[in-house]
């Protein structure tokens, strides 16, 4: 590799170029006591899976030998799964109890920028290897990710909507509740719109800020200063407004709701998915199947708000009634959808829970009656699907990109061990390996 480099420095023309890329490299050869590729619900004993670079070059059976400039990675007493992937996170913040509400008066830009580069790491060491961030203040997460991707620090690829869009007073307002005098119209450009041309021109100016996708918030919501949780806060006019612009601008459009009404407009309007969904119904699912759409359930945080709702001063008092009875409801939302066959793809909320615990929305899932190999594939195969990176993600096959992870054991037997994952590699780079 050094060598490469060196040559590659002082290259002038594309003959050294190309002759230097074909120097063999030596790969690192994964020795895989079993492996599940998530490309479908086969699981292998006794493979080999080599790596050349970043990227999977082939999956052989056996053990096989290594050359003597080859590594091998022994994970003949482990689960081989590809990177974890978390569809709903805010990675830039974390709930902190009461002074939480304050902290939107005290801190700055940079505040939240440093808060990220822990919790990326933190989520990457959990062995999520991919997330989506939905929503941040002042798109300090596209700088997160920027960062992340130039190798500069640890973290999981970051696909951010950076601040979410809402209407005035909406879920992701967020001068909600704030005192008239520090109350300024934070308008398109913090993501406040009312109208179609505001609609529009907020996912445009995400597109310019460097979001990866755009994140509305289609209903009231639990954790926001401001009555109703479940009231429908977008027309169906902004709503078309804003997946037409965003499909212009080749984004996807993740849609928070709990109210029914409010997601029947979104999922009519073509968005591609629906965060929490907590009242979704029959009628819903079956839009949702015919219209494609997925559900992101977030089981942890309905639990997570139901939980603190029952500490005396923990919630505003506008708040407390929201999440003592949203908060249950989640986790039945998501067997009945699992049930009716709705598309899931795995996500947690990280930020309103704490960063690094993502695992446990598996083992909730599986107590919900999702088989755990089908909670493995939401948070794999479904995850890339839905990010449309599946040619590069997902699973473990010749071409993708090298992100795994291992647990000692079988989490099929045993759902907990997701939430120990013990081997992590990225990007063909080992961070983990306990
Ligand atoms: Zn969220």
């Amino acid at each position: 590799m050094l060598r490469c480099a060196s040559v590659l420095l002082k290259a002038t023309t594309l003959v050294i170029t190309s002759a230097c890329l074909n120097v063999g490299h030596a790969a690192t050869i994964i020795h895989a006591g079993t492996l599940i590729s998530a490309e479908s619900d086969d699981v292998r004993n006794e493979v080999s899976v080599i790596i050349e670079g970043n990227k999977i070059s082939r999956i052989e059976k056996g053990f096989v030998a290594a050359s003597s400039d080859d590594e091998v990675i022994d994970l003949s007493e482990y689960t081989l799964m590809p990177g974890l992937m978390d569809m709903h996170t805010h990675i830039s913040s974390q709930h902190s109890g009461p002074s939480s509400y304050l902290e939107g008066f005290v801190l700055n830009e940079a505040d939240y920028a440093i808060k990220g580069v822990v919790y990326a790491e933190k989520t990457l060491n959990a062995g999520f290897t991919t997330v989506r961030n939905l929503g941040d203040g002042y798109n300090e997460t596209v700088a997160l990710r920027n960062a992340i991707n130039r190798g500069q620090i640890p973290g999981p690829r970051l696909f951010t909507a950076a601040k979410s869009i809402a209407t005035t007073g909406g879920h992701a307002d967020p001068t909600n509740s704030h005192a008239k005098i520090i109350h300024r119209d934070p308008g398109p450009l913090r993501g406040v719109i009312n109208g179609e041309t505001e609609a529009r021109q907020a996912v445009r100016q995400r597109y310019k800020d460097g979001a990866d996708l755009i994140k509305i918030t289609a209903t009231g919501g639990v954790l926001s200063v401001a009555k109703s949780g479940q009231n429908p806060q977008f027309m169906e006019d902004e709503l078309q407004a804003i997946v037409a612009t965003a499909k212009d601008y080749g984004m996807t459009v993740a849609v928070h709701a709990h109210g029914k009404e409010g997601m029947r407009r979104a999922i009519l309007a073509g968005v591609t998915s629906i965060e929490h969904g907590t009242y979704m119904d029959k009628e819903i699912f079956k839009l949702m199947k015919k219209h494609g759409t997925y559900y992101v359930p977030t089981i942890m945080a309905g639990n997570w708000v139901a939980e603190k709702a029952k500490i005396d001063g923990f919630f505003p008092e506008l708040v407390r009634p929201k999440a003592a009875e949203i908060g249950p409801l989640i986790k039945q939302t998501f067997a009945d959808a699992y049930k009716a066959g709705v598309n899931i793809a795995f996500g947690t909320d990280s930020g309103v829970s704490a960063h690094g615990d993502n695992g446990l929305e598996f083992v909730l899932m599986v107590e919900a009656g999702m088989k755990p190999m089908e909670a493995i594939r939401s948070a794999t195969y479904h995850g890339a699907k839905l990010l449309n990176e599946l040619d590069r993600l997902g699973t473990i096959e010749a071409g993708k990109l090298a992100d795994m992870v291992a647990v000692k054991g079988n989490p099929l037997d045993d759902i907990t061990e997701m939430q120990d994952i013990d081997f992590v590699m990225k990007d063909g780079k080992v961070f983990i390996h306990k």
